[in-house]
């Protein structure tokens, strides 16, 4: 075997893993914040992935295949003939990419026995020093893909992709394995906080899922952020400034003394870490007769989520108090919540997780992550999902990176994951095996 693999399974799929991984970024799926909320999906060239997941998921036996009115592509891979007393089990990644950073004539570039030197990409300037990126400098000997330095890989979440249609094709491919049922579900919409309410619950039908949507190997994130957005709206009098003596109340100037009002040496982004949270404005529109600043609001812990909250109305009453003739509005609507809490009342799921990560040789790192998931909506939404590592890096910008050899061994652990489902020693109850579970 070759050493830098993990396994040799991880290595037998590594190159039908690179070949899907390679295909499927070429594929600009960048979703589109505009219309996050009026098109489904909110961009069409999603479905031109969808499609082609629908085809290749018949392709390798799993006769379901579909893609729903939702852009939802969802397929069965049927389990064994114990898999009646097994939980069904779902797989998730999403298709499309950030709105942060180009998605269009994706070119990506292996960089075969990465050497630990810096790498310099043909095109943007674009450079990846490992002196900076310490998973880099773990992907020592594997085989680096990057894009070509213009755009962003993909690999968030196309190694998720990837990964899942790999195992689930292997699987197919070797029915002697031991398996529960797997429903699997690629998702539109990801990066703009609509993947987990597209995906109808009743539909997949699974007990519990994983995204495969992390990044460090080893990942399992058990763990996010609770998330508000806040919208903060002030209406002024808007007056033609040759007369506007006495009269105009400017809504920008106002709107603008809110934000300046906010801490700025705390609860920002860029001041907090670890398992600090945030109010964070990141878009500011308006006129001088209207006003409105959106911001969002993350924490672990709700109680102190709603504490950001309060802080940010009591920021803006105390400024329009000193204006009477404005009116400030503050609108805060749920986002997503921490799996946490819900995860842990059935512990076997995340266990079941950190199994098939020692499975394939590897130490289970748990962390929280800084952000959601599509699991942390599904997980919300009753079906609990945590997420598991993919061997992508440097998400959402032009360093975006893979390792060969963390994909691999991401999709290994699809496998395994399967055959510890189909153990039946485990349940998605918390306490008892499901009926008939144990035989
Ligand atoms: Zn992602």
């Amino acid at each position: 075997m070759d050493g830098s693999f993990t396994s040799e399974l991880a290595q037998e799929l590594s190159a039908p893993l690179l070949e899907r991984f390679t295909r499927y970024v070429r594929v600009d799926t960048q979703s589109d914040r505009a219309h996050a909320l009026d098109r489904i999906p909110s961009s069409d060239n999603q479905l031109e992935l969808a499609r082609m997941l629908v085809s290749e998921l018949r392709d390798a036996g799993l006769q379901d295949a579909e893609l729903d009115d939702q852009g939802v592509v969802m397929a069965t891979l049927p389990g064994d003939d114990s898999s009646s007393a097994h939980p069904v089990i779902g797989l998730v990644a999403h298709m499309d990419t950030s709105p942060d950073a180009s998605g269009e004539g994706v070119e990506p570039i292996v960089h075969r026995g990465y050497d630990g030197s810096v790498i310099v990409l043909p095109k943007g300037s674009t450079r990846l020093d490992p002196d900076s990126m310490p998973a880099l400098r773990g992907a020592l000997g594997h085989d680096v893909i990057t894009s070509s330095g213009d755009t962003l890989l993909g690999a968030d979440d196309k190694a998720g992709v990837a990964e899942i249609v790999t195992a689930v094709a292997y699987l197919a491919a070797h029915p002697e394995l031991p398996r529960p049922t797997i429903r699997v579900a690629f998702t539109p919409d990801e990066e703009v906080g609509q993947g987990g309410h597209r995906l109808s619950l009743e539909r997949f039908g699974a007990d519990c899922a994983y995204t495969l949507d992390g990044s460090d190997i080893g990942g399992l994130q058990d763990e996010t952020f609770s998330a508000d957005e806040a919208t903060v709206t002030v209406t002024g009098v808007d007056i033609h400034p040759g007369t506007a003596t006495g009269k105009m109340v400017n809504a920008l100037r106002i709107a603008a003394e809110i934000v300046a009002a906010l801490p700025s040496d705390r609860l920002t982004p860029e001041t907090t870490s670890g398992r600090e949270g945030f109010l964070h404005p990141f878009e500011f529109t308006g006129t001088a007769g209207q006003a409105s600043v959106s911001f969002i609001l993350r924490d672990f812990d709700e109680q102190a989520l709603r504490a950001h909250a309060d802080v940010l109305r009591r920021t803006a009453e105390e400024v329009a108090a000193r204006e009477p003739r404005a009116r400030v509005e503050v609108e805060i609507r749920e986002q997503y919540r921490n799996m946490r809490e819900a995860l842990d009342r059935v512990p076997d799921v995340v266990a079941a997780g950190e199994a098939a990560i020692r499975a394939e040789g590897l130490q289970p790192v748990k962390e929280a992550i800084r952000g959601g998931t599509d699991g942390s909506i599904l997980t919300e939404r009753g079906l609990p999902t945590p997420n598991l590592f993919t061997g992508g890096h440097e998400f959402h910008s032009t360093r975006e990176w893979a390792s060969l050899q963390e994909m691999s061994a991401a999709a290994a652990m699809i496998v395994r994951l399967a055959g510890i489902w189909a153990s039946g020693e485990l349940s998605v109850g918390g306490g008892a095996p499901l009926a008939g579970a144990s035989r």
